[in-house]
């Protein structure tokens, strides 16, 4: 059957799924169809809404840049509301990341952080070419995003397109040596440009959790060869893991560190590529040649800006990271409880983020059980998404312990799916 839709939807099997669930409102942690059917977002729609939906001063600076400025051309040409969140970023980021690239999405910012760490060896005149990346890793749907991202059934028709790279297991708890060493190998033999990670959490890979040391040490080795490090924290920044940033727990300062999801709240897209003054120095130069060659039509876009200011000003303004830290708890305590459960395994939580594996024969992203599993959740009215067998729980930060509560319920009812 064909949809009556001419919408292509993205990651979605239309002969599977020809119906999709239309939504005319969002609050809260909480999605309403038209008919008033109301859905709780425990994947924080995508894992971009950090706040909560329609959290009004962000909505508010939305409403107040609208009219004022619309759009401005970013070359040669500057505006407030970017000026604001850049600095503001630069403030708040780890140490040493003093320069701000404005672009619209995830992807677009690994993109960027790849072009910046393969110019900064070409402009010095030093030939390093190769990205070390992690097993499981994703960066986002872009060729350079996959191409650093794990191969797989996402990926394989267009492996022809895709570069190589130097691949490396992500340090698994207790079996980080191995990582460890493979990067120590792959540097010793003729180091690399750049190594890319998604800091503490491969979030699409299987919400894989590994441990700040092991941040810290893949950091080390990095610095010990002159190796850029690229903290891609698109979905872990904005105290997903508990902190503001994943790095932090690490104690480490990346050189390039990407942010997007939820740098405006999660409401509207914007993304930066942070970089240290060592990499903006290396493109600075009276030479044409020598800039930076990269633009999206909508860099940093006035209401994007205004949004992420707004975000900013939460941030600071707000008791968010008490919020978070309720949050944080609340998921500990009941991952703890599930523990036990002979229908899962690995129950997980790292910060604000749980996953817990359904034990079943066929794991892996394409398991059967995904989809059957998403439309029980739906008809319990929770929006949770498996990623094949991990179920997982990423909610907004508004979300309440009771309605975690109705969460779990439901999920300790799927393992009866199986
Ligand atoms: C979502 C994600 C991306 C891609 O971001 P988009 O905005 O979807 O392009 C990149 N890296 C990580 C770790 C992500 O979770």
């Amino acid at each position: 059957m064909t949809s009556q839709s001419p919408i292509w939807h993205p990651f979605t099997q239309h002969a599977l799924q020809p119906v999709m669930t239309k939504i005319a409102r969002s609050e809260g942690a909480w999605l309403e169809t038209e008919d008033g059917r109301r859905i709780y977002d425990g994947i924080a729609s995508w894992w971009v809404i950090t706040h909560g939906h329609n959290h009004p001063p962000i909505m508010e600076a939305i409403r107040a840049q609208a009219g004022v400025l619309d759009q401005l051309i970013f070359a040669g040409f500057t505006h407030g509301p970017a000026e604001e969140v850049a600095r503001r970023l630069v403030e708040i980021a780890p140490d040493g990341l003093a320069h701000v690239f404005f672009s619209d999405s995830g992807s677009t910012s690994i993109e960027v952080a790849l072009k910046m760490a393969l110019g900064f060896f070409v402009h010095r005149g030093e030939k390093r070419t190769r990205v070390v990346a992690l097993e499981h890793a994703y960066h986002g749907d872009t060729i350079g995003c996959m191409s650093v991202g794990a191969r797989g059934v996402f990926n394989d028709p267009y492996g022809p397109l895709l570069f190589e790279v130097e691949r490396i297991p992500y340090p698994a708890p207790g079996r980080e040596q191995e990582a460890f060493d493979a990067f120590e190998a792959v540097c010793r033999r003729d180091p690399p440009a750049a190594i890319i990670v998604e800091p503490l959490i491969l979030g699409s890979g299987g919400m894989l959790f590994y441990t700040p040391a092991a941040l810290r040490e893949l950091h080390r080795i990095a610095k010990a060869y002159g190796v850029l490090f690229i903290a891609d924290e698109v979905m872990t920044g904005f105290g997903r893991t508990g902190t503001l940033f994943a790095c932090e727990q690490a104690g480490i300062a990346p050189d390039i560190m990407c942010l997007a999801k939820g740098l405006t709240g999660g409401v509207i897209p914007l993304a930066v590529t942070l970089a240290t003054h060592e990499i903006f120095e290396a493109h600075y130069s009276p030479d044409r040649a020598r800039m930076f060659f990269h633009s999206s039509s909508f860099t940093a876009n006035p209401i994007a800006c205004a949004a992420a200011a707004a975000n900013l000003r939460v941030w600071r303004d707000e008791p968010v990271r008490e919020r978070i830290a309720g949050l944080v708890a609340a998921q500990a305590e009941r991952v703890a409880r599930l523990k036990d459960h002979a229908g899962f395994a690995d129950a997980r939580s790292l910060g604000t983020i749980a996953a817990m594996d359904l034990r079943v024969k066929d794991a892996g992203y394409l398991a059967g059980i995904a989809q059957k599993l998403m439309e029980f959740f739906l008809s319990r009215g929770l929006l949770l998404r498996p990623l094949g067998n991990t179920v997982y729980i990423m909610p907004p930060y508004c979300t309440t312990p009771s309605e975690l509560d109705v969460v779990y319920a439901a999920i300790e009812e799927a393992a009866a799916l199986v």
